[in-house]
């Protein structure tokens, strides 16, 4: 079958199949490849524009305390080791604090899993605290916090449900969840990046009841490690499936899809050397960013590199791979440059605003669920609504 026989029909509205997105994954000619991209660069015009979008956002990591043992993680210390930390309350404040002063709309919160981090006994007290600690002050600041794993955590150190747990994250004032936590959708994999963390069915079921709940999340695949590209494409069948019930429901579901290329310059020493390099391989990651463009087609329609990962050079490169946001200004990124990750731990709304000028695109504000912040723009979201419309209508 020729390269054109599989991407025309995409191109044309219908889905990519995963054995089709394999071949595409495996290419390894040059021409091929530049026609795959140019395919995705089409998709990503067809379905939202030329416009690329950023978000103005903060992370904060509550804990670098955590009981799990990744082995693509350098972040993560025993409570009483060098470098263990809690942020108290008031620090919390400030970091929020300087981020709203700083034109942000988005603080971005995750952390270790700390099971001395109770409150009156109870690990959900500790999260809702820390929300309240923000929202208190600023009410309006979109909260994008506590990943699947993180939602497990709670439920499991308090014996309540995962809907349970949702809900009253939500009510205390969480927006919107990350999709983190997925590494690789596949529980070989898994058993070797993450024994301890939740397996694959059970971060399908979080996600999915948390969209229930009427809570969006984002999505994202690590990639570049062990994984194989019939995992990449199982994995990413698994994202659409679960979008596509979403849609059928009526529900946001996903947001966003992510691919966050592995790097291993600090990781832990089995999985670095297993995987063999310290830095990403760019364009492993930019035919990834393509073919997953290219397969989740209508049904996640916004798509973002990684700038911490690939630098920003890498990250302005993949918006002609498929992508139209450039992420976030973070403010504060530690988990990957602890891994030893080259991008920085920051962007000023000018690094990320140049960056889509140099390519000759226009740089357009969002919020965490991709609605403008800026005039006389349509965006990402506007239509992803206008395609989601039009499935129902088919
Ligand atoms: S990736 Fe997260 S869960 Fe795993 S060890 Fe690091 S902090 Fe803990």
């Amino acid at each position: 079958m020729t390269l054109n026989a599989i991407l025309n029909p995409v191109l044309e509205g219908h889905d990519l199949s995963e054995a089709d997105g394999i071949l595409l994954l495996t290419q390894t000619d040059p021409v091929a490849i530049a026609t795959i991209q140019q395919a995705a660069d089409e998709l990503r015009r067809q379905l939202v524009g030329d416009a690329v979008t950023y978000v103005v956002n903060r992370n904060i990591n509550y804990t670098n305390i955590c009981e799990q043992h990744c082995s693509f993680c350098a972040f993560r210390r025993d409570e009483g080791q060098d470098g263990a930390y809690w942020l108290d309350g008031a620090t919390i404040l400030d970091k929020a604090t300087e981020a709203v002063q700083q034109g942000a709309t988005e603080i971005c919160m995750q952390g270790g899993l700390n099971p001395e981090a109770k409150v009156n006994g109870r690990s959900l007290d500790f999260y809702q605290r820390l929300i309240r600690t923000i929202k208190s002050e600023f009410p309006d600041l979109h909260l994008h916090a506590f990943s699947p794993q993180e939602v497990q955590f709670i439920a499991r150190e308090d014996g309540l449900s995962y809907a349970d747990v949702i809900v009253a994250l939500q009510g205390s004032g969480v927006d919107s969840l990350p999709g983190t936590a997925a590494e690789v959708l596949d529980d070989a994999v898994r058993q070797v990046l993450c024994p301890e963390k939740i397996n694959t069915a059970t971060w399908l079921e979080i996600v999915e009841t948390a969209h229930q709940l009427g809570m969006p999340t984002t999505s994202t695949m690590l990639s570049g490690h062990i994984e194989t590209p019939v995992q990449q494409m199982q994995h990413l069948g698994l994202l659409r499936s679960l979008q596509q019930r979403a849609v059928a429901r009526g529900d946001r579901g996903i947001t966003e899809f992510i691919v966050l290329p592995f790097v291993g310059q600090e990781a832990p020493k089995p999985l670095r050397r297993r995987v063999g390099r310290d830095q990403p391989v760019r364009q492993d990651a930019l035919l990834l960013m393509a073919v997953a463009r290219l397969f989740l087609g209508r049904w996640v329609v916004n798509h973002q590199p990684s700038w911490v990962k690939l630098g920003l050079d890498g990250a302005t490169e993949a918006l002609s791979w498929g992508c139209n946001d450039i992420g976030g200004t973070l403010m504060e990124e530690h988990i990957t440059s602890m891994a030893g990750a080259q991008g920085g731990t920051c962007m000023t709304v000018a690094d990320l605003r140049a960056a889509i000028e140099s390519i000759g695109r226009s740089p357009q504000q969002r919020d965490t669920l991709y609605q403008s912040l800026e005039p006389s723009f349509t965006t990402a979201s506007d239509a992803s609504r206008s395609t989601a419309d039009s499935v129902m209508l088919i």
